[in-house]
């Protein structure tokens, strides 16, 4: 008799190799590598299987919020699991979608009156442009059936989504079944010829010229306010989200911020959009709506949106959407705690003090031959590495530059993941300062092993 002895990490891993399909990710590169499995957290680590402890410095692709495994959330989810776990909100309510749409809407931008909720963020900014959409037509504005989106936006990945979004490694295969949007520049300043002053410029004159000529046909823009995420973590130039929405609103045309990767406190403000006193028509959060710790999205609108659609049944001018788990109690239960949390610990105002302080220890990485840029806003940040400073010529992205420094980092313990050639540091908001200058070591020791092939900084 031969008996095979597995110990639990092979049989996992087998299993994983047999049955899961990962998302964004080449399967056969992940089947010849030994796969990270994940079996718990504390605070801003995460444990594999095999015992090891690595720091989260991604807060699980920019979810993670108050850390894991936090006694305050596991006992919001455990009370409400006392009471039920899910009921619809297809007709009928429940406690903590009550109290979380008050809360929500206590801490919007003013006029967000109203919530809509969902599962994801691809689900919210579906549920956005469907509410634009049907928002001209329920006022009888029925030509204005397009959007604006800009030059490398990332909405989510669900048919609507990617019709806004204008990434070309993820869209292009699927663009025959899109609608079409019109694409604006996204001032990218480390990319622009003259710099921030005339990507601003090159974006808004764009946009200026496309309202001034095709407002009567467009819907709404879609815009990541201040920080655009997936496509590497790019900040606006001061100024340009105030404008745009000035433009947006002199020429009758909505405006839809997704919120998702931005919101609740990433950027230094509960929302970017604070950060220069917008008030979008619609927004879109996710996220970190619950510290990270369930799926539940939420679509805000104003009370003009609203009342578009509120009318005698017979006009029909319903919003005929919704989903399953639309307004899970567990869910909103643990976003009401993590909010409450926010309050108690201070989060917002703890974020601005150890952003000056990452800026300051990044700061020291400036000049190695390698990094081009530093993007950060707040607790959001993204470093691009290029081949040659001087020229900024990219490394090809066959290279998968990227890539490897996030291997370089996992084995020195700390997980991220990285967009093309721009490292992502996105930290959970309550780490230390000693707990980001331990992540900012190993963010750099990654960044000189694979970059200058040296073992040592
Ligand atoms: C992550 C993200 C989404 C999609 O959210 P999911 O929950 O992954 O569907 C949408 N918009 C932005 C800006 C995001 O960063």
């Amino acid at each position: 008799m031969v008996i095979i002895v597995t110990t639990d990490y092979e049989r996992l891993a087998a299993i994983n190799k047999s049955h899961l399909w990962h998302p964004f990710t080449q399967m056969k590169d992940y089947n010849n590598a030994d796969p990270l499995i994940i079996e718990r957290g504390e605070g801003i680590r995460l444990y594999d299987v095999q015992g090891r402890a690595y720091y989260d410095g991604f807060s699980s692709v920019w979810l993670n919020v108050h850390g894991h495994n936090v006694s305050e959330l596991n006992q919001a989810i455990a009370d409400q699991l006392g009471r039920v776990a899910h009921s619809t909100l297809l007709g009928m309510a429940n406690i903590p979608a009550i109290e979380l749409a008050e809360k929500l809407v206590r801490i919007a931008p003013k006029g967000l009156n109203k919530v809509f909720y969902s599962d994801s963020g691809a689900t919210g900014v579906e549920i956005a442009i469907k509410m634009a959409f049907q928002y001209w037509h329920n006022r009888g504005a029925r030509g204005k059936t397009t959007f604006i989106t800009m030059n490398q936006a990332y909405h989510g990945d669900t048919i609507g989504a990617v019709s806004v979004g204008a990434i070309p490694m993820y869209h292009d295969v699927f663009r025959p079944m899109l609608f079409p949007s019109h694409v604006i520049p996204y001032p990218y300043a480390y990319r622009h010829e003259g710099g921030a002053a005339e990507a601003l410029e090159a974006t808004l004159t764009l946009l200026r010229k496309l309202l001034e000529t095709r407002a009567d046909e467009i819907a709404a823009l879609i815009v990541e306010p201040i920080v655009q995420g997936a496509s590497g973590m790019i900040v606006m130039p001061p100024g340009c989200l105030r404008e745009m929405a000035a433009l947006c609103s002199k020429h009758d045309v909505l405006l839809i911020a997704d919120e998702v990767a931005t919101g609740f406190g990433r950027t230094g403000a509960m929302f970017a959009c604070d950060l220069e006193s917008v008030s979008p028509d619609l927004m879109v959060v996710g996220k970190g709506l619950t510290g990270g710790y369930l799926p539940v999205a939420a679509t805000l609108a104003t009370d003009e949106i609203y009342e578009a659609f509120y009318a005698d049944y017979h006009e029909q001018k319903t919003f005929f959407h919704g989903h399953s788990y639309t307004g899970n109690p567990l869910g909103c239960a643990v976003a009401l705690a993590s909010l409450k949390l926010f309050e108690e610990r201070k989060i917002i105002e703890g974020v601005r003090a150890k952003a000056s302080f990452v800026e300051n220890k990044l700061a020291a990485l400036k000049e190695r031959p390698h990094i081009g840029d530093i993007r950060q806003k707040g607790l959001m940040i993204g470093i691009e590495l290029v081949r040659d400073k001087g020229s900024r010529e990219p490394y090809d992205w066959v290279e998968r530059i990227g890539v490897r420094t996030s291997m370089r980092a996992r084995e020195l313990g700390m997980l991220t993941r990285p967009l093309g050639n721009v490292i992502v540091f996105i930290p959970p908001l309550v780490s230390t300062e000693a707990e980001l200058e331990s992540m900012i070591d190993i963010l750099a020791e990654s960044i000189v092993n694979v970059t200058e092939g040296s073992r040592a900084l």
